[in-house]
């Protein structure tokens, strides 16, 4: 038995989960936040509780977010000693054309690591101070990297490849990447499971919808297109990203603005997709209540206004993921099966119903009620109904426990 921790470092948090493998059992989970601010916090859950909650301590940077979470797993018992811990597996955005698996930490790898920094600069640099931090403090214990690019690296250069001077790939690697590998991967295997057909036998369509979100075609159990591009602003819209757009937006919003090429691109990434149609939120769930509030027969003019605004930037969302299905169906030759998955894909039943209605001249058809039953929250569920031509899978993600795996594999 081995107890492995999960890990991934954002710039100003970090999230884990400590699990006990092979048993693929969760022991605990946690997330330490507002890190190099006065106003830390940090929380660990486990068997469903919340059993530490600290709000407002000065937390400097994240080696001392690690040390909080190790003090705490020593002060709650979740380990008697630090030795316990064999291996560390980091979740890493982006790994170029460098990783098409998964690798144990090297200073070399920390190098690539380092130099694909441009590719993904709110990612890769906080990644890198991620495992520095379990290097110190946790010396001698294996650090593993798991990107979220590896999956995508079958894809072929006619599909990775932008209509751009062909010298921009060849020096500048400018080419489409990918993101969200792991959870792509991970839910296409375990549909197969469920349906009880090898990968290799399937043609799937996997929607990733969180924050962040992206299609992937699946074909025998390879990555065969995606929709995120260089780095993960491309692709549809989302909670505050763009998605792809005319590149000569940004030469004329410049010119109208005033505005230069990287705050024109903070916006696409920080105030755009939900958030910028909608001028209210980036999260799903209220959009979702918005959308209600406006349909009570009670409801005031402003209540139907801030309705519409927010069912137009879902049906934007949506209208480009039917988009890319429809794209996807024709490059795979068909598809048996789309599955949803990640925060909004696993529990908007709002959004499953809009995006399958648009495709329905695929032969989709799910059943509407089961599909909006509470009980199937975080359970593996067919929602397809047996006329549909096509399956319809909600899979809970789980890329905590592919990192887990892949240092299992990688490392003593
Ligand atoms: P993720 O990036 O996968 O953690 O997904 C986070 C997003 O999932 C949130 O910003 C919400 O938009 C969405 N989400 C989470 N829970 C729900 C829910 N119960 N209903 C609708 N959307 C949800």
């Amino acid at each position: 038995m081995r107890k492995i921790m999960a890990v991934n470092a954002g710039s100003s948090s970090l999230k884990f989960q400590l699990l006990e493998m092979p048993a693929e059992k969760l022991i605990v989970s946690g997330i330490v936040e507002r890190i190099k601010t006065d106003k830390g916090a940090y929380s660990f859950k486990a068997n469903g509780k919340k059993v530490i909650d600290r709000k407002d301590l000065p937390i400097k940077d994240h080696a001392q977010a690690v040390q909080l979470v190790l003090d705490g797993l020593l002060e709650m018992k979740f380990v008697e000693n630090l030795d316990e811990i064999s291996g560390v597996g980091h979740r890493v955005v982006q790994g170029g054309a460098y990783f098409s698996d998964s690798c144990v930490v090297t200073p070399e790898v920390k190098e690539k690591i380092r130099e694909l920094c441009d590719l993904a600069p709110l990612h890769n640099p906080a990644h890198i101070i991620g495992i520095e931090a379990f290097e110190k403090v946790l010396p001698g214990v294996p650090n593993v990297v798991v990107f979220d690019t590896s999956f995508h690296q079958t894809m072929p250069e006619e599909v990775f490849l932008y209509g751009t001077p062909y010298s921009w790939y060849t020096d500048y690697k400018v080419r489409k990447y990918g993101a969200h590998g792991t959870s792509h991967q991970y839910v296409a295997n375990e549909v197969a499971k469920v349906i009880g057909k090898p990968v290799e036998d399937l043609k799937i369509i996997t929607c990733h919808l969180g924050n962040g979100a992206s299609l992937t075609a699946v074909k025998n159990g390879k990555c065969l297109d995606t929709t995120m591009g260089l780095t993960p602003l491309d692709g549809f819209p989302m909670g505050t990203r763009s998605g792809h757009m005319d590149p000569t937006v940004l030469s004329y919003m410049a010119d109208q603005t005033g505005k230069d090429l990287k705050e024109l691109i903070r916006i696409c990434n920080n105030e755009s997709g939900y958030l910028g149609i909608s001028g209210y939120s980036h999260d799903s769930r209220d959009l979702d209540d918005a959308i209600q509030a406006a349909n009570k027969p009670n409801a005031t003019k402003e209540e139907i206004e801030l309705g519409k605004r927010c069912k137009l930037a879902l049906d934007v969302q949506y209208k480009r993921i039917a988009d890319y299905i429809g794209s996807f169906y024709v490059e795979m030759s068909g598809v048996d099966v789309i599955v949803f998955t990640a925060g909004i894909g696993e529990n908007s039943a709002y959004c499953r119903e809009h995006i399958c209605k648009r495709i329905a001249v695929l032969g989709v058809e799910i059943d509407n009620e089961l599909n909006y039953d509470n009980a199937i929250r975080g359970k593996v569920t067919k929602l397809s109904t047996p006329n549909s031509k096509v399956l319809v899978y909600v899979v809970p993600t789980n890329e905590e426990l592919v990192i887990a795996r892949d240092v299992m594999r990688l490392t003593k």
